[in-house]
């Protein structure tokens, strides 16, 4: 688990992740996101809350839980859940 505290945490992780071939979907769990690798098939869910008011991710693969840093699917995972974030707050429901 981090705490996401600023883009630029977040942007080399972005780097890594486009570079890998990975694939981001929402699922039925609200702020849960699957993190497909398409060439190795390898999936993780990442999900995001809050906590005394700061905002963390976690995500189930091993460089999330041992490192401590923003891994390539928390991170592509993040841009997804900012758009949402972002669309819901233009429809005016959260
Ligand atoms: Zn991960």
């Amino acid at each position: 688990m981090i705490q996401l505290q600023s883009a630029d945490q977040l942007k080399r992780a972005t780097e890594r992740a486009r570079a890998g071939k990975l694939f981001v979907q929402a699922t039925a769990m609200f702020r849960h996101y699957r993190v497909t690798n398409r060439e190795n098939r390898n999936a993780y869910i990442v999900n995001f809350f809050v906590r005394a008011g700061k905002r963390f991710g976690y995500c189930t693969c091993l460089a999330g839980v041992v490192n401590n840093t923003a891994c390539k699917h928390l991170s592509v995972a993040a841009g997804l859940h900012m758009i949402r974030r972002a669309a819901r707050r233009v429809r005016g429901d959260g």
